[in-house]
C-alpha cells in the first residue's frame, strides 16, 4: 500500500514526501481510513509505530474537505497530550505534514509564557495542541472556546491518566460540542482507559497494531547485572568502549538525573539532564543539543522524556529499572522507532530483582542477561530497599521483601495526598492547588 491509495489529497502526500517516508507504518495503513470514514477510533499502538501521522494527517484531510467558512479560524481540531515535550512534537508533526495546507495551528503548554499562547490564538487557530493545565487556564481566562471542535484526539491516555488528568480531561470534555469524532490512543489499555473510551467515544473502531503491553520489536533488549555502587563506571565503559554517540539515559530521580550527568561530564563524557524540576527554557535546550548531536548523553526521569521522538535514536539505557513496570515499555520505545533497529540497555542491581521480574511479565518475555567482564557481581552484597523517592537507602537490610512491600504500599503513584504528586509541576505549573494533588503520578520527574 502507498499513501496515494489511502485518498489523501496532493498537498499531504508533498509533504509526506520531503519526510523521505515510502510507505504508511501498519498504524498508519489501519487508522487512516478509518478516520477519513470519520468514524471514532480506539487505537493500542506502541510508541515509536507512527501513531501520530496515523491521526494528523487524516485530519489534515477532513480539514481540507470539510472547508470552513470565511473569516477568522476558529479551533477544530483538539490534540490533547500528557507533556509538553509531546505536545510540542506533535506540534511540530502538524506542521510538517501540514505545510503545503493553509491551516494554523499553535501549541499550548505550562512551563512558558501565556500571553504569547493567548496572542496566537487571537489571531485565529484551526488546530490546538495542549497539556490540559494550560488549556484549562486559557479556557477559564476566555481565551480559547471550544465549542467549534470538530476533531478530539487523545494521545497517550494511559499515561494521561497515569498523571492524573482525569479530572481535567472531563472539564475538557464538558467543553466539547456534542457532534465530534474522537480518537483515542493508548500504549496500555487498562480498565480505567476502557472507562474512559466508553464515555468518550461512539462505536469506536477499535486498532491494535501491536500486542498489548509488548515492547518494540526492533529494540534488543538486555540486562547487565552489577552492584549498585558500579553502576556509573558500567556506564562510562559501555559509552567509551563502542564509541556510542548518542545514547539517553533513565533514573528514577530528578536528584539522581542531575548527580549522574555531572558525573559524566567530569569523565568528559558530555551530557545534560532533563527533569520536572528544570525549567521549560532548560528543557527544550538540553533536548536540541541532544537532537542536534551537542552533547553525547541526555540524563531523563521518566515523565520529563515523556514523548521524546529522536530520529535513529541508537540507544537507551536504564540506569535505573522504573518501579512501574509500563514506563519500561515507554523508555525502550524511545528507540527502535519506525522499524530502525535500537538497543536498550538495562543495568540491574540486587535490589531491583523485584522490578525485573514486573517487567519481564509484563512484556511477557525473557530480557537477554549479559555479564561484562570486570563488572561480575559481587553476591555478598544484600538486597536494600528503594526510598519512596525512588533512591536506594543507604543501609543494608536483611528483611529486603518486607522493606519492599513497605515501599510499594506507600508508593507515591497511589498515594493522592502526598504533595509530591503534583503532575503539572512537570507540565504545567500555574495550576490550582486543589487539582495539584488529585494526581497519581510519582511527580518525581
Ligand atoms: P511516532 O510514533 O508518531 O512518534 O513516530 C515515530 C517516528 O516515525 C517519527 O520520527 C516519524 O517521523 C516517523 N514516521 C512516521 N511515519 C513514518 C513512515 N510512514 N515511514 C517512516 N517513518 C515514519
Amino acid at each position: 500500500m502507498t499513501f496515494s491509495d489511502l485518498g489523501l489529497c496532493k498537498e499531504l502526500l508533498d509533504a509526506i514526501k520531503d519526510q523521505g517516508y515510502t510507505k504508511p507504518s501498519p498504524i498508519q495503513e489501519q487508522a487512516i481510513p478509518i478516520i477519513l470514514e470519520k468514524k471514532d477510533v480506539l487505537a493500542g499502538a506502541q510508541t515509536g509505530t507512527g501513531k501520530t501521522a496515523g491521526f494528523t494527517l487524516p485530519i489534515l484531510q477532513r480539514l481540507h474537505d470539510k472547508k470552513r467558512g470565511t473569516g477568522k479560524p476558529h479551533v477544530r481540531a483538539l490534540i490533547l497530550t500528557p507533556t509538553r515535550e509531546l505536545a510540542a512534537q506533535v506540534g511540530e508533526n502538524v506542521k510538517t505534514y501540514g505545510k503545503y495546507l493553509p491551516f494554523k495551528s499553535t501549541i499550548v503548554f505550562g512551563g512558558v509564557g501565556i500571553n504569547p499562547q493567548r496572542a496566537a490564538i487571537r489571531k485565529g487557530v484551526d488546530i490546538v495542541i495542549a497539556t490540559p493545565g494550560r488549556l484549562l487556564d486559557l479556557i477559564s481566562q476566555d481565551s480559547l472556546d471550544l465549542g467549534r471542535v470538530e476533531f478530539f484526539v487523545l494521545d497517550e491516555a494511559d499515561r494521561m491518566l497515569d498523571m492524573g488528568f482525569i479530572h481535567d480531561i472531563k472539564k475538557v470534555l464538558a467543553l466539547l460540542p456534542a457532534h465530534r469524532q474522537n480518537l483515542l490512543f493508548s500504549a496500555t489499555f487498562s480498565d480505567d482507559i476502557k472507562k474512559l473510551a466508553d464515555k468518550l467515544l461512539n462505536n469506536p473502531e477499535l486498532i491494535e497494531v501491536a500486542r498489548r503491553n509488548t515492547s518494540s520489536e526492533t529494540v534488543e533488549q538486555v540486562v547487565h547485572h552489577v552492584d549498585r555502587e558500579r553502576k556509573r563506571d558500567l556506564l562510562i565503559h559501555l559509552i567509551k568502549k563502542d564509541n556510542w554517540k548518542q545514547v539517553l539515559v533513565f533514573t528514577r530521580t530528578k536528584h539522581g538525573a542531575n548527580r549522574l550527568s555531572e558525573q559524566l561530564n567530569k569523565f568528559d563524557i558530555s551530557s545534560s539532564a532533563i527533569h520536572g524540576n528544570k525549567s521549560q527554557g532548560a528543557r527544550t535546550k538540553a533536548l536540541a543539543d541532544f537532537k542536534a548531536g551537542n552533547i553525547k548523553v541526555l540524563v531523563a526521569t521518566d515523565i520529563a522524556a515523556r514523548g521524546i521522538d529522536i530520529d535513529q535514536l541508537p540507544h537507551v539505557v536504564n540506569f535505573e529499572l522504573p518501579n512501574v513496570a509500563e514506563d519500561y515499555v515507554h523508555r525502550i520505545g524511545r528507540t527502535g522507532r519506525a522499524g530502525r533497529e535500537g538497543e536498550a540497555v538495562s543495568l540491574v542491581c540486587v535490589d531491583e530483582h523485584d522490578y525485573l521480574k514486573g517487567i519481564e511479565k509484563l512484556i511477557n518475555k525473557q530480557i537477554k542477561k549479559v555479564i561484562i567482564e570486570g563488572f561480575e557481581v559481587n553476591p555478598s552484597i544484600k538486597a536494600e530497599p528503594i526510598t519512596r523517592s525512588g533512591q536506594n537507602r543507604g543501609n543494608s537490610s536483611n528483611n529486603t521483601n518486607s522493606s519492599r512491600n513497605n515501599r510499594n504500599k506507600n508508593d507515591s503513584r497511589t498515594s493522592k495526598n502526598n504533595p509530591r504528586n503534583n503532575p503539572r509541576a512537570n507540565t504545567n505549573s500555574s495550576r490550582s492547588n486543589s487539582r495539584k494533588t488529585q494526581g497519581k503520578s510519582s511527580g518525581r520527574a
